[in-house]
Order: C-alpha cells, then sequence, then structure tokens
C-alpha cells in the first residue's frame, strides 16, 4: 500500500492500515512535517475514532483544551463572555467537546502512535505520476518508480494524485475573501480566551480572532479582510497592537494567506486509487470540519482496504465513495452556512452538526434495506454512530472493548457468538435497545453494522470479513 501525503488524513489512513498489520509506505513531498496550526478544532467523533487506536486521544486531551470560551471585545471597548459549554462526559459520549489543539499537534501524536507499528512518513519523496492498472497502481516519485496494489491520495487541496487520475474537482474559488492566519507569539493578553473583535462595517482587519494554543507559546491569529498590503510582520505587529495599550507582538512563527474555496470530487475511487481528505473536498474553515472530514474519510477506507487486501470481497471498497460522497456534500453545507456567522451566535443545533457525532451511513449500501431509513426504531440503527455504553459487569466499555478486534458484536447474553467477532456484553441494554435475543456488530470504523440475531448478523457479516483474520494489533 502506498498512501500519499502525510497531513491528517494521510497519517490517519497509514495508522489504520498499519495497525492491521498491512505493509504501507507514506510518502510526503515536503522536507519535514508542516509547522503552521491550521486546523485547531478536534471533534469528539473524531476523538472517538482515534481512541480505538489506543493511547491516541488520550494523549491529544492532554495535549489540548476544551475549557476555552470566546471573548468579545465590541467596538464600544466592551467585553462580554460567551457562556461556557457542558463539557460533562456522559457513559455514551465520552468526549462531548470539540478539543482545542493545532493541527500539527495532531499530526505529531499520530506520527507517534504509528512510529510504534514501524513505519514514518518518508519526507521529501513526491508524487508526480501514477497509473492504474487491474493489479495494482504505478507511481512515478522523485525517488523512482513505485508499485502498489491500492494508493490513497491525500495529498491536500492541490492534489497531483487528483489531478493525475483526471477527477474534477467541481466548486468555486473566491479571490476577494481572504484572511491571514498566522502563528504568533505575543505580550498583554490573557490566555484563559479565545479573544475576537468584530465591527458592523468590514473595514480592513475589522475582524481580528486571537486564539492561545494549548501546550505551546503561540496563538493563532485569524484576521480580514485584508487590504492591498502583504500581511508582512509590520502589519501583523500593527494587527497585534491594535488590541490594546498592553499587547504587543513578539515573534511571527508561521503565516499564510488563506482564500475561500468551496470544491469537492465527483468520485473518491478511480482503479485501485482513492482520494481522502482535502484532496476531495476542500471549504470554510468556520465550523473545524476539514481535518476531522479528512480523519473520518480514512477510517472508513482503512479497514474496507485492510480487509479486502485480506480476502474480503473488493466490492466492499465502492462502498467507501458511497458512504462518504454525501458526508462531504454535508460539510461543505454547513460550513458555508457559518462561514461569516460569529462563534457566540451558534445554535446548539449547529455545534451538534459541526461535533460530526450525528453522522450516519444509514442510507448508504451497507445500510439495512429492511428498516425504514427514515424512521427511528430504538436505538442505533445499520449506518448509525454506535455509541459508547458501560460493559461486562461495569468492568469495560464497548469503546474499549473495540480496541481489541474490529467487528465486535453486543450483545445481553454473553453466550451469543458471531464468527469473526469478538462478543461484548453490554449491561446498559437501554443504549442499544437491544430485544432479548438481538445482537448489534459494531463495523471496525465505529458504526452499526446490522442488528438481528446471532445468525442473521453472522450471514450478514461473512462477505465483509477478511478471510485472513489478523489481530487489530493495538
Ligand atoms: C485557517 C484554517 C483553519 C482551519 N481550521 C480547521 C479546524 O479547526 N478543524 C478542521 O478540522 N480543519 C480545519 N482546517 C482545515 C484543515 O487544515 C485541512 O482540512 C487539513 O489540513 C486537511 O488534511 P489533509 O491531510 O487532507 O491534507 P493536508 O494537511 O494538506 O496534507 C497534504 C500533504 O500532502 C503532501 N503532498 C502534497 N502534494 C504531494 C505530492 N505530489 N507528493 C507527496 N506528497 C504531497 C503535503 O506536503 C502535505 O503534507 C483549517 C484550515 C485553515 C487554513
Amino acid at each position: 500500500m502506498i498512501v500519499v501525503g502525510a497531513g491528517p488524513t494521510g497519517l490517519t489512513a497509514a495508522l489504520e492500515l498499519a495497525r492491521r498489520g498491512i505493509g504501507v509506505r507514506l510518502l510526503d513531498a515536503a522536507p519535514a512535517p508542516f509547522a503552521g496550526s491550521r486546523g485547531k478544532g478536534l471533534q469528539p467523533r473524531s476523538q472517538e475514532l482515534l481512541d480505538v487506536v489506543g493511547g491516541v486521544t488520550d494523549r491529544l486531551v492532554a495535549l489540548g483544551r476544551t475549557d476555552l470560551r470566546v471573548r468579545r471585545h465590541e467596538p464600544d471597548g466592551t467585553v462580554r463572555d460567551e457562556p461556557g459549554r457542558d463539557t460533562t462526559p456522559t457513559p455514551d459520549t465520552p468526549w462531548p467537546t470539540t478539543l482545542l489543539i493545532p493541527q500539527w499537534r495532531v499530526e505529531q501524536v499520530l506520527r507517534e502512535r504509528l512510529a510504534d507499528f514501524g513505519v514514518a512518513p518518508e519526507q521529501g519523496v513526491r508524487v508526480d505520476d501514477l497509473t492504474s492498472d487491474d493489479d495494482g497502481v504505478t507511481v512515478a516519485t522523485s525517488i523512482g518508480t513505485l508499485r502498489a496494489r491500492y494508493v490513497v491520495g491525500a495529498d491536500g487541496g492541490g492534489s497531483t494524485v487528483r489531478r493525475t487520475l483526471g477527477v474534477s474537482f467541481l466548486g468555486e474559488t473566491r479571490e476577494e475573501i481572504r484572511m491571514v492566519v498566522a502563528d504568533v507569539e505575543l505580550e498583554g493578553l490573557d490566555r484563559d480566551h479565545w479573544h475576537q473583535w468584530g465591527a458592523p462595517d468590514p473595514v480592513p482587519y475589522s475582524w481580528v480572532a486571537l486564539c492561545p494554543l494549548p501546550a505551546s507559546p503561540t496563538w493563532q491569529l485569524q484576521a480580514g479582510p485584508l487590504d492591498d498590503r502583504e500581511p508582512d510582520d509590520a502589519v501583523l505587529a500593527e494587527i497585534v497592537a491594535a488590541r490594546g495599550p498592553r499587547v504587543r507582538l513578539r515573534r511571527v512563527a508561521w503565516r499564510s494567506v488563506w482564500r475561500l474555496n468551496v470544491r469537492m470530487v465527483s468520485d473518491y475511487r478511480r482503479g485501485n486509487v482513492f482520494l481522502a481528505g482535502d484532496a476531495a473536498h476542500v471549504h470554510s474553515p468556520a465550523g473545524a470540519q476539514g481535518m476531522n472530514t479528512g480523519i473520518g474519510d480514512a477510517v472508513n477506507l482503512g479497514w474496507k482496504l485492510a480487509a479486502v487486501l485480506r480476502g474480503a470481497d473488493d466490492t466492499l471498497l465502492d462502498t467507501y465513495t458511497a458512504e462518504r460522497l454525501p458526508i462531504a456534500a454535508g460539510v461543505l453545507g454547513i460550513s458555508a452556512e457559518l462561514s461569516g456567522q460569529a462563534m457566540w451566535a451558534r445554535t446548539a443545533a449547529q455545534v451538534r452538526t459541526t461535533s460530526q457525532l450525528d453522522l450516519s451511513y444509514r442510507d448508504g449500501p451497507l445500510g439495512d434495506p429492511d428498516t425504514d431509513p427514515d424512521t427511528d426504531g430504538p436505538g442505533p440503527r445499520a449506518g448509525d454512530r454506535a455509541p459508547d455504553a458501560p460493559a461486562d459487569g461495569g468492568t469495560s466499555t464497548v469503546f474499549l472493548r473495540r480496541r481489541e478486534a474490529d467487528w465486535t458484536v453486543l450483545t445481553t447474553d454473553a453466550a451469543a457468538r458471531v464468527p469473526g467477532t469478538v462478543t461484548v456484553t453490554v449491561d446498559d441494554p437501554a443504549t442499544y435497545a437491544l430485544a432479548p435475543g438481538e445482537v448489534v456488530a459494531v463495523r471496525p470504523d465505529g458504526y452499526v453494522g446490522r442488528r438481528g440475531t446471532a445468525d442473521e448478523v453472522g450471514a450478514w457479516l461473512a462477505p465483509l470479513l477478511a478471510r485472513v483474520q489478523t489481530p487489530a494489533g493495538h
């Protein structure tokens, strides 16, 4: 396997393959990992998806923050704090809040976990061209020609893989909607708030946000609209100094000018090549969805590739586009809705949507055609997120037990068995609304696969299972 691009999407894809014992090379054109903050919100669903790779989410949580409140600095000089959100975990949702953490830190933690499986990104290796045939993919790179059964193109918005495949990237670029994004060190502002300034009339740099990045001396600065000047150190110093008499810029660690670019592909697969993350969809950063959607793509694709490489039916790979394309379309919609809307004006429903906890594959090809996708039955249905729940008489949880194997079967009957799965006895049948004799198969990516009797679930599962079972390798 070759994964192109070692951003959050490529690192997650490589981790999902490597921890299942699949040989993977992770190629990245850049000489070193990206140092800028960019995405700084890790959504609750991403925290759940990464938790199954034991240790990743604990480490991220230790290096991030969930308690930072938005402080609005009004044009008349008054200050108002956004009410804090409830961050209390519940038995079915251990991480209910967006984790504030710079993207470079997420990538660092993923790289460290990937190293546990003997894989390191190969920095400075550029992919220039590729050709997919019946048996695999030939990849032309700056270190020579490589060959792989499958390739994942996670090489970002300007994806060479996407262009080489001729997959169109439909949407629009709005050159006039720009902002400067920078990591800066400064003095004179408290680090317990995400400071935001706005003005009713948008004059240059009337909108400014300064967010302290946890476990780091830096802040992420976002400011707009831009004027004709290059946002160099002098301009950034001016923006920062205008925040208050004691506020001063000390150092600029990274800076970039961001332009609104809203685009997505029409297909995630061409032959044996798959697109994931920004290579497949880009949009406004409002709502903190980009990195998270890339992680979601990688988790959806990773187990399917691993299963097919181990002998499962190849048609499983077609479910990747079918499941993830509607998700990307939805993300483009919510990020457009939130773009230009003040953070403090977000409704509870919008916050819930951006948490990604309600994303579902019910209507996809792995959904259950025998249940009405529009009706909420009791408990999660096929394609819905499989929530956490206490298990094994209070000694474990569903999420913890999911670390042991790709497929788990939840039941109230400890004797229930489905071939190729690990049985988990849930203590709280209410979360899953288990009827007597019913079991729930949970997919390797944490969504409900099927509900039914053990025999029904076993028959449905058989073609999806890898013929060669390997330990999940956590
Ligand atoms: C200001 C800002 C704020 C944001 N806030 C958030 C947020 O809060 N939450 C969120 O989820 N997202 C956010 N995002 C979006 C997020 O940064 C992106 O969605 C994310 O980086 C996408 O990850 P990726 O791995 O798909 O691509 P990238 O991070 O772009 O990684 C692609 C990698 O591919 C490599 N590459 C490129 N071409 C080649 C080639 N030919 N050969 C080999 N390697 C190649 C690159 O070197 C790079 O390392 C924000 C973005 C910006 C700009």
